[in-house]
């Protein structure tokens, strides 16, 4: 199946039943045994739901993997799947990782024992330094946030697969309409479900995917150790937001293109960064491992005052942390994602006051960009 027909027909069957086309929701803790010696497929919903597994099944089919788990939250499905290592194992992580990632990991994370190193991640070079004995995974996100800097997951996963260990990718950007980590080698893809494959700012959800069986169990045995599984209902919604994905992820794109376009003209914008722009210094390796730009850039302004003119006075695009939803978002580093950072280390990094992050919502584009250039003048 293409991937059209597969995010319409790729997860559960139609209900044999009552042929009812949308998945039921079944909102049930427990499920009653016939047996004493053999129980149902489903005995808590905590270790299993129908319409969780429905969800699981088509994230995993998406993603092509073997095992797919939804979770509660990004957050959630990240630090269930961090929790497969032991204290005493060393993570390589890009340095410029979500920033609830870099929280868990230098924190709770550390202080249960496993390690980190943050490196540039678009050296793989720089990767294979950082290796070491104790090493057992890579851990990266291509795009990046908010920077947009792109790693060479090819070249990082035949890296990983050279020293024994796993590599791990926050897919949230780009989806996989956009990009298929799995199928580049890669070991397991997470995301934060709450951006696009949800896509409509209504629920809060994430997704682990593992290409191998074994790797899979291991999280699946956290998932249910811990608990941070998605509830029914939530199931439900992403269930139906799924089926647009294509549809949503052509128009984002294609509306992010003809801003890219208007941003370039613009003399209050000083840089933009984006990888379907020729003179990003990763558009070959973008276009090479992804299918297109994907709706998320950001840009730099020429001065304080116009970064505020900009985000306080647009209307349609809102002024909020997030991304991936219907509607356009404006956001601004440094006072949100990177507001932990202390200013000096945020400059070095590049994450200027002047820089914003737009996720491009589908309207249509033209009001988009008049609601911008009547804010900007
Ligand atoms: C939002 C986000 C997360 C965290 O997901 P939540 O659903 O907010 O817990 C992780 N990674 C990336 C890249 C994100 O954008």
């Amino acid at each position: 199946m293409k991937f059209a027909t597969e995010l319409i027909h790729g997860g559960a069957p139609i209900d044999p039943e009552h042929g009812s086309l949308s998945h039921p929701i079944y909102l049930s803790s427990t499920f009653a045994q016939r047996s004493m010696e053999h129980f149902g497929r489903y005995d808590y919903s905590r270790s299993g739901n129908p319409t969780r597994e429905a969800l699981e099944e088509a994230v995993a089919g998406l993603e092509k993997g073997a095992v797919g788990l939804a979770f509660a939250s990004g957050m959630a499905a990240i630090s269930s799947t961090l929790l497969i290592f032991a204290p005493g194992d060393h993570l390589v992580v890009c340095e410029d990782v979500y920033g609830g990632t870099f929280r868990a990991l230098t924190t709770v994370l550390k202080g249960w024992g496993l390690n980190a190193t943050f490196v540039d991640a678009t050296d793989t070079a720089a990767i294979a330094a950082a290796i070491r004995p104790e090493t057992k995974a890579l851990y990266l996100e291509t795009p990046s946030n908010p920077l947009i800097k792109i790693t060479d997951l090819k070249g990082a996963a035949a890296l990983a697969k050279e020293k024994g260990i796993l590599t791990i990718v926050d897919n949230t950007f780009m989806t996989p309409y956009l990009q298929r980590p799995l199928e580049l080698g890669c070991d397991i893809v997470l995301h934060s479900g709450t951006k696009f494959l949800n896509g409509h700012s209504d629920v809060l959800c994430g997704f682990a995917v593992a290409k191998d069986p074994a790797v899979g169990q291991r999280i699946r045995f956290i998932q249910n150790a811990f608990g941070a599984v998605l509830g029914p209902q939530d199931c439900w919604l992403v269930l139906r937001g799924l089926k647009t994905l294509k549809v949503r992820m052509e128009e984002h794109q294609a509306s992010a293109k003809v801003i890219v376009s208007w941003l370039k003209e613009q003399k209050e914008v000083a840089k933009i960064y984006y990888p379907g722009l020729p003179e990003h210094p990763g558009y070959e390796i973008h276009n090479a491992q992804s299918a297109g730009p994907g709706a998320v850039l950001s840009f730099e302004l020429s001065s304080y005052e116009v970064t505020r003119k900009l985000l306080e006075g647009v209307k349609l695009s809102a002024f909020a942390v997030s991304l991936g939803g219907v509607e356009s978002i404006l956001s601004y580093p440094a006072k949100m994602s990177h507001a932990a950072m202390p200013p000096a280390e945020r400059e070095a990094r590049g994450i200027k006051d002047t820089l914003v992050r737009l996720s491009v919502g589908l309207e249509d584009p033209e009001d988009l960009i008049a609601d911008m250039e009547s804010s900007l003048r």
